[in-house]
């Protein structure tokens, strides 16, 4: 069954006190719609994403600067929620699958609870993530006189992903008419369909106010990492390094490309997560490695960090080459290591420099390279 994801970034985000769409905010260094987007990617078979009218090349611009693989399509919303929905729902290109509607402004939802959600529809038709009422709730009147305590044993919070068959969805939608509802669960209750609710989580929240935004980033915790490497220069090597092929008389010698640049900030990343070294996760034992591509050793470790539910900040490498002349290559150097890391430009740095020919990189025996590196746990 196809599991589309419809992510509602419609909201006016005025008691965030902004004009922009909060859904673009970023936290931990990376926008919450990206965030949105690869917690969805490898689990739905597409998203489609429903802005405000006239969002949709912003929007279309901040994915491909981010990175975004999966397949987002990208349609204006209607007057409100319940409208958006439905627009977002004519918008998918069958009737046959289910829908998670999950809203743009919740950017900490985890893989966790995305899969939950899809499981309990796949069994049970409908699943809708929730968490446990933590306070007391009471009814009041509109004096602000208590009327009621209900048992807090049986209130949920609700949250999204909210999942259901495509089909029921829009046939709620049709009897719902003028009747507007806070949230797909409460059309789908109206319209008759059992709801099933399923464990969300707490740091799934929903920013609304500028508190929210505050906590959301005292949640994130950044990781620095660092590498070093260094690769020996020979007669018939192409000369690889931040991803590009270099014009000179030599090239480095090494099991890959032998791009030192590139392997300095693979080991600065891993550092920074914790997660080992480029020996380890790559070993030059491994025929499948040999004469590889380092940009594609560097797109797969961006690819098991953000598994590892990391978000990559930014990064800094720097070059020690006594020849060649390394300036005319560096904007493409940058371009090239943002593009594997699914990161904008402006987040990679490259800077170059001699020995004053000091050293085996000063006396042009070799060319080693230094990186760092930021990463964000959400914790
Ligand atoms: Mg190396």
């Amino acid at each position: 069954m196809k599991v589309y994801a419809l992510l509602l970034c419609g909201g006016s985000g005025t008691r965030m006190g902004g004009s922009g769409n909060k859904t673009l905010l970023e936290i931990g260094g990376v926008p919450g719609i990206v965030r949105c987007c690869r917690a969805y990617e490898g689990l739905a078979d597409g998203i489609v994403l429903v802005t405000r009218a006239r969002e949709e090349a912003l929007f279309a611009r901040v994915l491909a600067e981010w990175g975004v693989t999966a397949p987002v399509k990208i349609v204006p919303g209607g007057e409100d929620r319940q409208a958006s929905a439905l627009r977002g729902l004519q918008a998918l290109p069958d009737r046959d699958g289910m829908a998670l509607i999950h809203d743009g402004a919740r950017p900490l939802v985890t893989g966790d609870v995305i899969r939950r959600v899809i499981d309990s529809v796949r069994t049970c038709g409908s699943g809708a993530a929730a968490v446990p009422a933590r306070d007391t709730i009471k009814r009041a009147d509109a004096h602000g006189r208590v009327v009621e305590t209900p048992d807090r044993a049986s209130l949920w919070q609700m949250q999204t992903p909210q999942g259901f068959f495509v089909r029921d969805l829009l046939r709620a939608h049709e009897s719902a008419g003028d009747r507007r509802y806070t949230d797909d669960a409460a059309l789908m209750e109206a319209a008759g369909f059992p709801v099933q609710l399923v464990m969300g989580d707490y740091r799934n929240v929903k920013m609304t106010s500028p508190e929210d935004w505050k906590m959301a980033q005292g949640m994130m915790v950044p990781r620095i990492g660092t590498g070093f490497d260094a690769h020996r220069l020979v007669e018939n090597r192409a000369l690889w390094l931040g991803g590009v092929c270099i014009p000179y008389e030599k090239g480095l010698d090494g099991h890959s490309d032998a791009d030192a640049a590139v392997h300095a900030l693979i080991d600065a990343l891993l550092g920074a997560a914790g997660m080992g070294d480029i020996g380890a996760l790559f070993p030059d034992s491994d025929d499948a490695y040999k004469g590889i591509s380092s940009v594609i050793l560097l797109k797969e470790t961006a690819r098991r960090i953000r598994e590892k539910g990391y978000e990559i900040g930014n990064a800094d490498v720097t070059i020690l080459a006594q020849r060649p002349k390394m300036a005319p290559y560096i904007p493409a150097m940058r371009q090239a290591l943002a593009e594997a890391l699914g990161i904008p430009q402006a987040r990679v740095s490259v800077k170059a420099t001699t020995t004053e020919r000091m050293g085996y990189e000063g006396r042009g025996e070799g060319i080693s390279a230094q990186a760092a590196a930021l990463i964000y746990e959400t914790v």
